[in-house]
């Protein structure tokens, strides 16, 4: 655990010297839970969005993008359940002064047990070798059953607990587990109370004539009130989808884990409207294809996992997260959400308006229901860079800090480096840029020694590095370094940019 301390820390750090990510108005101490994206960080940034984009909208006839407004109607948020609804049961500690979500001290002691009983699997597993039967041990040891039950026990009590608004339940199963808090580890709580998580502002000019407006908590609500809009005038057949991206607004309780939990955040959602009574075939559907994107950037299938929901917010009758494995454990990453037909119908309520589709096959009219994908756009840059950022000991001793970012997402994809800085080498290694911009994002480097430059690169994340010597000048020919493997090739100045072409290509990656 200290281990993973130290790379949460490292990423937090790098993450600032390397230009990726800067805390927001630094120069007047900050702004909690807020951050800038740096010069680097708004291209992996932009990079992730296009990745995703890519895969959601271009490479699916049936779904098409939006961009709606940050600013939407007030009663939009009535209907959606958010004014009532969007509120996190929050818990203080008298003696720490530290405030805390109940539901995620819980979530926490259960993630404990979970360990434990997975420690046992892991035991036995060593004891039993090739023979160990995994299904059978989970079913019948003794220690894990009781490590399971009472994890099970303990998230149905909560999640009744909170459905049934019964936050002294909450407080009380806090109390009876003996959780302390993690700071200060006293169990001074006060009672459990509830919070909503949404900005509030005004819109017009004077105090009297104002009206009060939320900035979104979610983009999702921008799609459901455009959602006959986009039908008709695309002439979309269900099944179809609406994707959209943008920034979202939650005022967080705990907000500490550097872009993980921000207050202001980006969202990357998709809307697919369905048949009634097919939303769960295309559930499990979007389970799966949304597993298979993260899996094409190549971080190990062993970090993502996904959890199915104990506790169903009020708009849906399945959901599941796929958790990433972060420095800090595994986390939600993204969500998807069965929402069955609620939204729609909400916004029909509250408008007045009717928002069906006409389904020629079934020659009927009918509120179609809703599968969301949804995922942080800030999170899933969080997964990429803690899990990129490495300090690798090389064979001859020394060590060197290389981010491995997936080439595809890489925010300069080469570097041109002249051996040294005359002999008409620049000019050469200029032109060369001056060939590659166009398609890519290359930098110009000839300061130190070509071995600094490449450390310096291998921090930044760069997955080529392309060295321009004497002989370049003779032959026509330049170094490529490939980044993780450090291996150098010399190849033809005419066919450097296929080379780079076909390592960051979307379909490079995304067809696999
Ligand atoms: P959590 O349980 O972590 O608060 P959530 O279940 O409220 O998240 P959703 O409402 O399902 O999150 O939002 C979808 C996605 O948006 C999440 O999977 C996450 O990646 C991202 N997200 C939500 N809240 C934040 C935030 N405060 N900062 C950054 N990303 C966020």
């Amino acid at each position: 655990m200290a281990q993973n301390d130290d790379q949460f820390k490292r990423v937090v750090s790098h993450a600032k010297e390397y230009g990726y990510i800067f805390g927001s108005s630094e120069i007047y101490d900050g702004l909690s839970a807020v951050y800038d994206y740096a010069q680097n960080g708004v291209e992996l940034k932009k990079n992730i969005r296009e990745y995703w984009w890519k895969s959601m909208v271009q490479m699916h006839q049936n779904i098409v993008g939006i961009d709606a407004a940050i600013l939407m109607h007030p009663t939009t948020w009535k209907a959606s359940g958010h004014v009532d609804a969007f509120n996190d049961p929050l818990i203080d500690n008298k003696d720490s002064k530290k405030r805390y979500r109940a539901d995620v001290l819980i979530e926490d002691y259960c993630e404990k047990l979970n360990q434990k009983a997975q420690k046992e699997i892991t035991k036995a597993r060593k004891r039993f070798g090739d023979s160990f039967d995994e299904q059978q041990f989970v079913e019948t040891n003794p220690r894990v059953i009781k490590y399971k039950t009472q994890q099970k026990e303990i998230l149905e009590r909560m999640a009744r607990s909170l459905d049934n608004e019964d936050l002294a339940d909450v407080k009380a199963l806090i109390e009876e587990l003996g959780i302390a808090d993690p700071v200060s580890g006293s169990k001074n709580w006060t009672d459990v109370k509830q919070f909503n998580l949404m900005f509030g502002t005004k819109l017009g000019a004077s105090a009297e004539s104002a009206t009060d407006l939320y900035l979104r908590p979610e983009t999702a609500q921008g799609i459901f009130v455009n959602f006959l809009n986009v039908q008709k005038t695309g002439r979309m057949k269900i099944p179809f989808g609406i994707a959209q991206t943008g920034k979202a607004f939650r005022n967080e309780i705990v907000a500490r884990q550097f872009i993980f939990r921000m207050r202001e955040f980006e969202q990357m959602e998709m809307q697919f409207f369905v048949r009634p009574g097919e939303e769960l075939k295309w559930y499990e559907y979007w389970k799966e294809t949304r597993l298979k994107w993260h899996l094409s950037l190549g971080m190990g299938a062993e970090n993502y996992r996904f959890h199915d929901h104990e506790k169903l917010a009020h708009y849906a009758n399945a959901a599941a997260d796929i958790e990433f494995n972060f420095p800090f454990g595994f986390k939600e990453l993204e969500g998807i959400h069965s929402r069955t037909d609620f939204d729609l119908k909400a916004h029909e309520q509250h408008s007045g308006k009717k928002l069906q589709f006409f389904d020629p096959e079934l020659g009927e009219n009918y509120v179609p229901y809703v599968v969301e994908t949804s995922i942080g756009l800030d999170r899933m840059f969080l997964a990429v860079l803690s899990h990129s950022l490495e300090e690798e000991q090389l064979d001859d001793g020394n060590s060197r800090t290389v981010l491995k970012l997936p080439a595809v997402l890489a925010p300069v994809k080469a570097a041109v480096l002249p051996l040294v800085k005359k002999d008409g080498l620049p000019d050469l290694a200029k032109s060369i840029i001056e060939d590659l911009q166009w398609d890519f994002n290359v930098l110009y480097d000839e300061k130190d020694a070509v071995g600094r430059r490449y450390r310096r690169q291998d921090a930044l994340g760069t997955p080529f590095c392309i060295t321009i010597d004497h002989q370049s000048l003779e032959d026509q020919t330049v170094t490529i370094r490939h980044r993780d493997s450090m291996q150098q090739e010399r190849v033809a100045i005419s066919e450097v940019s296929k080379i780079i072409g076909q390592a960051v290509a979307v379909k490079t990656w995304l067809d696999k």
